[in-house]
């Protein structure tokens, strides 16, 4: 949070909604055939519906309409089984028609949720709507005044996820977009890259009073391309607010563009200029519906659900919440988690938590620090199992644990052959460490004596001691008993 923004907070609630724009990964458009691709040649990907020529009639893509009942469904909206296509009318040299196809009163998904972990808690950001529309083209401004337009991205199939002002931080705004770029990217929908718009989000912010229960007049902030802005863009218009607020002036209520490089934003339009849509059903289109076939196909093609895995992290493996929200944040982390334990044969679910700390503590920083990535980690899923079960089983201590992973990592070798190799097992055997333990006492006689004496502390000194002349190989316990009741005697 920027400094700016946490002591307006005491007093004002910010209440935010987004309006976040997705690209369906179809092999063609919304309403025809031309192919999509990022990059292509300029006007490379049209035909007659795209360009708006009379006379072109449009058809929904049947595979566009299958991924958007994935993420109504994963989503937990109720799905529209007759919804509509609407005319959205505005002027802009990109969009060729003068209208774009949207959906309007009738869209195909409703209520809903997207859920997040934010603040170390879970929590559920309802949404209003999903709805279908196809994207418009683009204007590339050039050298001096010409400006270009390029329409290959017009057609482009979208969803529109709407949620409820129901977001109260920038922070928890930015957890959303990223759950909601989890979401769409494990249900294979849209590789959502902002960098190549195929992820774009609108916000709106408002304040109110604390403890106020009706909201207060917003703004709208376009033109926000990265994570890192979505957070930035609300934190700097919250400050905004909050200053005409306390000044004694009133928000009005306009359009503004979000300016990342210079890090503010610019009026862009008020509401005496807010656009008139002229909304209407499109009479090309026909109802679309979705059948039980349909419906039934996009339900079977639900993988396992982000914040799914993430509750089952918690609950059978015993992660916590935070923990488990980084490793369902990298699908190759929890991939990863998830073979270790399917490795861990009896141990099974429960040697997930010590995977888990291993895997985000030990190795990921090796990992970090060669700029390598998970899935080619020199020590795999069954190799880290393994060292959680060596220790498990108190062959190795911790300690010596932390040794042979890093060997493990710089020499791809397994971990319990590097321990017999090394001659890295425990020792165990009481007799051996109380040896030690005795030559330790007789060469330690003044702090053997101060022990006597009450100065208890000194069992540390001992322990070290002994782990130290063992190589890091007695059992610790073991050493701790042994020394205990040796000193006493
Ligand atoms: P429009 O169609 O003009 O953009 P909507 O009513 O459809 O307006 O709302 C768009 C988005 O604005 C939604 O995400 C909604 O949650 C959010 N929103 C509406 N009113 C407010 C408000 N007072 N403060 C913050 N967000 C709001
Ligand atoms: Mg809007």
């Amino acid at each position: 949070m920027s400094d700016a923004v946490a002591p307006v907070l005491r007093r004002w609630e910010p209440v935010i909604g987004l309006e976040v724009h997705v690209q369906l990964a179809t092999r063609s458009k919304a309403f025809s055939g031309s192919g999509v691709e990022f990059g292509a040649p300029p006007n490379s990907l049209t035909d007659p519906t795209v360009l708006g020529l009379p006379g072109a009639l449009p058809v929904y893509n049947a595979a566009a309409l299958a991924l958007a009942l994935r993420l109504g469904l994963a989503a937990g909206c109720t799905i529209r089984r007759r919804s509509r296509f609407a005319r959205k009318h505005y002027f802009y040299p990109d969009l060729p028609k003068g209208y774009q196809i949207s959906q309007y009163d009738e869209p195909l998904c409703e209520g809903g949720a997207i859920e997040l972990v934010c603040g170390g808690e879970r929590r559920r950001v309802p949404l209003t709507r999903i709805h279908l529309e196809e994207d418009a083209g683009k204007n590339v401004h050039g050298a001096g005044a010409t400006s270009l337009v390029d329409l290959n991205r017009a057609g482009v199939p979208l969803v529109e996820v709407v949620s409820e002002p129901a977001i109260t931080s920038a922070e928890e705004a930015a957890e959303y977009m990223r759950a909601l770029h989890l979401l769409v990217r494990t249900l294979g929908i849209s590789e959502a890259d902002m960098e190549k718009g195929q992820m774009r989000c609108d916000a709106n912010v408002s304040l109110r009073p604390r403890g106020a229960t009706t909201l207060g007049t917003r703004a709208e902030l376009k033109n926000i391309n990265s994570f890192r802005f979505v957070q930035k863009a609300i934190e700097h218009e919250i400050a905004r607010q909050a200053r005409i607020l306390d000044g004694g002036g009133a928000v009005v209520q306009e359009t503004r563009l979000w300016d990342g490089a210079a890090g503010t934003s610019q009026s862009l339009r008020g509401k005496e200029e807010a656009l008139d849509y002229r909304y209407f059903p499109d009479p090309d289109l026909p109802p679309l519906v979705v059948d039980d076939a349909t419906l039934d196909a996009a339900r079977a093609a639900l993988p396992e659900l982000p914040m799914t895995r993430l509750d089952r992290f918690v609950a059978t493996y015993g992660v916590s919440l935070d923990d488990a929200r980084t490793l369902v944040g990298d699908p190759a982390l929890a991939d990863f988690l998830d073979a270790a334990v399917a490795a861990s044969g009896a141990a099974g679910a429960r040697a997930g938590k010590a995977i888990a700390n291993w895997l985000l503590g030990d190795l990921l920083g090796m990992l970090n620090r060669d700029g390598r990535e998970v899935a080619a980690s020199p020590v795999g899923p069954a190799a880290l199992a393994a060292l959680v079960a060596l220790v498990d089983g108190d062959v190795i201590s911790g300690k010596i644990a932390k040794d042979v992973l890093a060997r493990a990592y710089a020499t791809g070798d397994a971990p319990d052959a590097i321990v017999e190799r090394e001659g890295l097992r425990q020792i165990t055997d009481t007799s051996a460490i109380e040896a030690i333990a005795r030559e330790l006492i007789a060469a330690n006689p003044k702090q053997a004596e101060q022990y006597r004496a009450g100065k208890t502390n000194l069992l540390g000194f001992f322990v070290g001691q002994l782990m130290k002349a063992s190589g890091g190989k007695a059992n610790p316990k073991l050493a701790s008993d042994l020394l205990t009741r040796l000193l006493s005697e």
